[in-house]
């Protein structure tokens, strides 16, 4: 079962399914790509950093898988556009990018995965806790249960992946023992996108980027029927710590003073339309780790790693991460931040392979281990203090 219909999930059913898997998918929501998937326009374009670091090694390995996924999946106008980037910035300079809507990429997904006929989709089904494998005399073949918040068993499995972004913190917390927010720690960012309808020309001859991006121009015949089908668009702002998806003005006016110092002319476009009530705003949640990089793998048993800790006295600082006892059978994909769009199939490429047993990838070690869900549970289990005596 994969829980949550979004990029990562939906990503992760096309993966799982290519590999032979029948899927159940699980959405709290009436329909897929209705949280942060349903982002009316994204940009998908390097991350320049001044020195390499994961996230940056991670997108660039994403970039290109993404991409092709676009080329693959997509006509151009219908759910993205190729384009350049003008970088404003640090590393400034015009790079390859794409404006994609994200809710076409997961619709194409979940369209490759429903080619299987066992893959069944469930929708306002919001899973309230996971029970593991055990308890019960032939709980071996019924695997991991989720259960709804009235306590019924809405679908059962041996393999389960949480891939409810935000959701998936209280999701775990609820169902694993000691899990606690540090072990897992994924925090909301809220984020709100400025749009109207664009009449005239383009406002300028490509996306910019600085502090947000400007999209001067964005046509797609697929945009929801409450967006006009041709837009321009400034964004994101971030709200750290902010789990709400209200619209605010002072969000817009954090976009407008973003804005003039890319483009003075079409910041005054966007208080004009605020003025005149043609502005329209988009708000959701993102989900970021503590690190800023996305978890895929395998949940770590922390009652597990307690004991093992425990056992190896004072040598437990030598117990690597890829000790860590893990649930059998229980995965996440999460915490894409602003890059879900670059992160989502690669990543889901990665945990199918891992789940499926394949053999190991070809990959820098380092950055696989920089994903590892386990690694703030192990890191926190190495620094507690030893028991006396031990
Ligand atoms: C304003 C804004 C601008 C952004 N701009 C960009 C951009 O330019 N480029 C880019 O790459 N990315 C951008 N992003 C980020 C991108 O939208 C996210 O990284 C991506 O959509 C995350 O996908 P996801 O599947 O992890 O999460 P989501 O799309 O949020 O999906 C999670 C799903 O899980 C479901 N769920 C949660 N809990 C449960 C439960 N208990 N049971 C069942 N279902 C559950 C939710 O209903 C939801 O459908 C932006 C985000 C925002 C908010």
């Amino acid at each position: 079962m994969v829980i949550g219909a979004g990029l990562a999930g939906a990503a992760l059913c096309a993966a799982l399914t290519r590999r032979g898997w029948r899927i159940t998918l699980l959405e709290a929501a009436a329909g897929p790509a209705q949280a942060a998937s349903a982002l009316p326009v994204g940009m998908l374009s390097p991350h320049l950093t001044r020195a390499p670091t994961p996230l940056s090694r991670l997108c660039e390995l994403g970039l290109a898988d993404a991409r092709a996924e676009l080329e693959q999946l997509l006509a151009p106008g219908q759910g993205w556009q190729p384009c350049e980037v003008d970088n404003l910035g640090h590393a400034s300079g015009r790079w390859p990018a794409a404006l994609v809507r994200p809710a076409a990429l997961v619709a194409a997904w979940l369209a490759q995965a429903s080619a299987h006929p066992s893959f069944k989709a469930r929708w306002q089904t919001r899973v309230a806790r996971l029970l593991p494998p055990g308890g019960a005399p032939d709980a071996q073949t019924r695997g991991w249960r989720a259960l709804d918040a009235n306590g019924c068993v809405v679908a059962q499995a041996p393999v389960a992946v949480v891939t409810a972004a935000f959701g998936s913190l209280a999701l775990l917390g609820d169902s694993l023992p000691g899990l606690t927010a540090a072990a897992l720690p994924l925090r909301p960012v809220k984020g709100q996108l400025s749009l109207a309808a664009l009449r005239g020309p383009a406002l300028a001859p490509r996306p910019q980027r600085n502090n947000g991006v400007f999209v001067p121009c964005y046509q797609d015949s697929g945009l929801a029927p409450a967006w006009p089908t041709r837009i321009w668009a400034m964004g994101s702002t971030y709200r750290r710590g902010d789990a709400s998806c209200t619209i605010e003005s002072e969000d817009h006016e954090r976009n407008a003073l973003s804005l003039a110092a890319i483009d003075a002319a079409a910041a005054l476009g966007l208080r004009d339309a605020a003025a005149s009530g043609e502005l329209l705003g988009w708000a959701q949640v993102r989900c970021a780790s503590l690190d800023r990089l996305p978890l895929v793998g395998a949940l770590p048993d922390l009652s597990a790693l307690q004991a093992l800790m425990e056992q190896a006295g004072a040598r437990r600082g030598r117990l690597t991460l890829e000790q860590t006892p893990r649930w059998p059978g229980l995965f996440v994909l999460a915490a894409l931040g602003s890059r879900g769009l670059t992160l989502a199939h690669w990543c889901a490429e990665r945990l199918a392979a891992r789940i499926d047993a394949e053999a190991p990838c070809a990959l820098d070690p380092d950055l696989l281990r920089a994903l590892d869900p386990a690694r703030f549970a192990w890191r926190l289990a190495r620094q507690q203090p030893r028991p006396a005596g031990a």
